[in-house]
């Protein structure tokens, strides 16, 4: 019995896990009581007493589980009441091990997402390095980020690339509070901060339901991810004031003029094609003389958003001046830049701003609005400088031969 019990304590010893405690179990009763099948149940739900003999296992006086035997001898029985007892203790501590290597990974991932936070603005870059560190330490959960669209209002999928349960699409725009679903195997979290609603945090579980520990894990994981979105937005926002112009969303002066540089620089580097266009809105001045500044304000909005319908992804806009837009098109010989042009010159023409909300006084209640360009291809010896002066003088022949046209610097 003694010799038993030694090697029990050794072999408890050695045991880490949960897993291989039950296998070095096993093979030991199979060794010392080779008539006696025998298997630890750990949740009481599932036990089905048969009349087998079964030893409690305890945690604080609570059953946690039973070790369970097909049959034993008398002589058995009292040494099985010891093993148990040892059993119970060591698959304790396992438990509680196991438990406090979690612990220790909730806090390392969330002390990783407050190192990002420290130091990375871009969302793009950040979220999937916190998608990934969600996927590392929910193993058994799918995870997804939704981030809200300013503009649209709507959440957009960010993390992974595929959603394509459709539940949680459902969920993710109708949320105001964390909601578990019925069978508890999905709980979605709203990202709150600074009382901006920034997106929506999924978790579904691949296994069973989600426990309340994961839940609570989830929950300040959650306040975590939204700091780091609010204040990866805020950043956006300060670099949009920076760059672009507020009223139309293309390059202001500035930037327009640093992008010009560089496409200079990048087509004389490669021996590739850039085309400058200049553009001036024709006869703007009786615009907001006639209808108000605010009136005027909306037909620049407008144009700019037509002209950036007709661009490609790479294609260059930016505000030159007052009414006045510079186009860069890379890549692109002057016989292509003019019927870019000549497109964007149609497409104004055509469009109806309608003016009637802005302006209610008047009985106009929309405007037709035209602009006139000019082209210029840069070439080997000019400066950066060159490409857009000569589309400006371009311009200025298309002003003083009708307006509405499209004029090419063939110098
Ligand atoms: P043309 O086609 O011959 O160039 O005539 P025009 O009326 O456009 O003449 P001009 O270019 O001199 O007038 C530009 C006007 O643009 C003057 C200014 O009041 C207006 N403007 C410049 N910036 C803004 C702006 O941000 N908002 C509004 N509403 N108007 C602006
Ligand atoms: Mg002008
Ligand atoms: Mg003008």
């Amino acid at each position: 019995m003694l010799e038993r019990i030694e090697k029990l304590a050794k072999l408890l010893n050695e045991s880490y896990s949960e897993k291989s405690l039950y296998g070095s179990l096993e093979v030991f009763f199979n060794e010392n009581f080779t008539s006696n099948n025998f298997e630890i149940i750990t949740d009481e739900k599932h036990f089905n007493d048969n009349n087998r003999p079964k030893f409690p296992l305890y945690k604080h006086k609570k059953c946690i589980g039973y070790l369970v035997f097909d049959s034993i001898s008398e002589d058995l029985d009292s040494f099985l009441k010891v093993c148990s007892a040892f059993i119970s203790l060591k698959l304790q501590n396992i438990m509680l091990s196991e438990k406090m290597q979690k612990n220790i990974d909730f806090h390392d991932t969330m002390k990783n997402i407050a190192k990002i936070i420290e130091t990375q603005y871009e969302l793009h870059y950040i979220i999937p390095i916190i998608g990934e560190m969600l996927d590392k330490f929910f193993a058994d959960y799918l995870i997804y980020i939704f981030l809200r669209n300013e503009n649209t209002g709507t959440c957009e999928l960010s993390w992974p690339a595929l959603c394509r349960d459709d539940k949680i699409l459902k969920v993710v725009n109708n949320i105001h509070q964390s909601e578990l679903s019925e069978d508890e195997k999905m709980y979605a979290l709203p990202l709150v901060s600074e009382s901006k609603n920034v997106g929506v945090l999924v978790a579904k579980s691949t296994a069973g339901e989600i426990t309340l520990k994961d839940r609570d894990y989830l929950e300040q994981l959650s306040v975590q991810i939204a700091t780091t979105i609010n204040r990866a937005n805020v950043y956006a926002e300060i670099l949009k004031h920076a760059t672009l112009d507020a009223l139309t969303g293309f390059y202001n002066r500035h930037q327009l003029e640093e992008r010009i540089k560089q496409e200079v620089a990048n087509a004389k580097r490669q021996h590739a094609p850039l085309c400058g266009i200049m553009t001036d809105i024709d006869y703007f001045k009786s615009v907001n003389d006639t209808y108000g500044h605010a009136a005027g304000d909306l037909v620049l909005k407008t144009i700019a958003k037509v002209i950036r319908s007709q661009l490609r992804e790479y294609d260059i806009a930016g505000r030159y001046g007052g009414e006045e837009f510079s186009i860069l098109l890379p890549f692109t010989k002057i016989t292509e830049a003019e019927m870019v042009a000549e497109r964007l010159r149609q497409t104004v023409e055509d469009k109806i701003i309608d003016i009637s909300k802005i302006n209610p006084e008047t009985d106009t209640k929309s405007l037709k609005i035209t602009i006139s360009l000019g082209i210029y291809e840069i070439k080997e010896c000019d400066s950066d400088e060159d490409l857009m002066r000569k589309a400006d003088k371009a311009l200025y022949q298309a002003k003083n031969t009708g307006r509405n046209k499209v004029v090419i610097n063939n110098d």
